[in-house]
């Protein structure tokens, strides 16, 4: 598999690198969009404390149809002025193909969730346009699973793409949302070029317990975090309880920084 495919983001303040030869990347942000007001404030937070990309959901994928949707549309344009006022990328989820073009006139990565990992219209329609894909890895799915819905991507054209470990089903829901699988990361390395990306607010469901896991990740050689942060997490409108404080974020992006890579 040769060299370690290196993922270079465009965005307002520079290019962002994700892969093995770069210092680890933090993404952070609530899990949706819910005002201007709040994703303005959380993308000046994150900054401050060393994210380097802005993630907040406009299209949400809830198990209940009852539950928030997102924002739609007109979240992107909030995302676009978090951007424009923070000089951070962007990062937010495609659901349906049909929403791509307007996710991509926005978005510095595009991001596939679990639970379209192996849609595989969706992922050569990601892999036919320019903006690097962030693909997480669906609740069941196995490796060599992941591994072809990546190749989908790159097959369609589009090489830069960055795999995310959100957690597998568990059994025990009664402590954990998931299991998060930190073996993949030496798997993973030993399987693919490709950069490797840890979501450990998915991966737990619980705020309290994304510190450490972060700093496993880091310490065994993820090349990029994704993390909840919310202003306010006991208001938020989807994964309050998973979701880091400003404050809390700031703490552990301190606590990172003595961990191999992290910035
Ligand atoms: C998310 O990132 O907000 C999300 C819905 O993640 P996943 O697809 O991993 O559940
Ligand atoms: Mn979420």
């Amino acid at each position: 598999h040769g060299q370690p495919t290196d993922v270079a983001i465009e965005t307002p303040d520079g290019a962002v690198h994700i892969g093995q030869n770069h210092p680890v990347v933090t993404i952070a942000g609530p899990c949706s969009v819910e005002n201007e007001e709040m994703i303005v404030a959380t993308a000046q937070y994150v900054k401050a404390s060393g994210a380097k990309l802005l993630r907040g959901g406009a299209y949400k994928p809830r198990t209940s149809p009852y539950a928030f949707q997102g924002h739609g549309e007109s979240a992107l344009g909030l995302l676009a002025a978090a951007r424009e006022a923070t000089g951070l990328g962007i990062i937010t989820e495609v659901m349906d193909a049909e929403d791509l073009d307007k996710i991509v006139e926005v978005a510095d990565v595009v991001q596939v969730g679990a639970r379209n990992m192996q849609n595989f219209s969706l992922l050569k329609k990601v892999g036919a346009q320019p903006k690097p894909v962030f693909l997480k890895r669906g609740m069941s799915a196995t490796i060599e699973e992941w591994l072809m819905a990546a190749e989908y991507i790159m097959a369609a054209g589009n090489p830069n793409v960055i795999l995310c470990e959100r957690g597998i089903r568990t059994f025990d829901r009664q402590y954990a949302r998931n299991t998060l699988d930190l073996s993949v990361i030496p798997v993973l390395r030993s399987l693919t070029h490709l950069p490797i990306a840890i979501d450990p607010s998915h991966g737990t469901g619980r705020a309290e317990y994304v510190p450490s896991m972060a700093m496993a990740a880091i310490a065994a050689g993820a090349d990029s975090l994704m993390i909840e942060v919310h202003p306010n997490p006991a208001k938020a409108l989807s994964d309050g309880p998973q979701s880091l404080t400003p404050q809390r974020f700031d703490r552990l992006m301190q606590e990172l920084s003595v961990i191999g890579r992290a910035v």
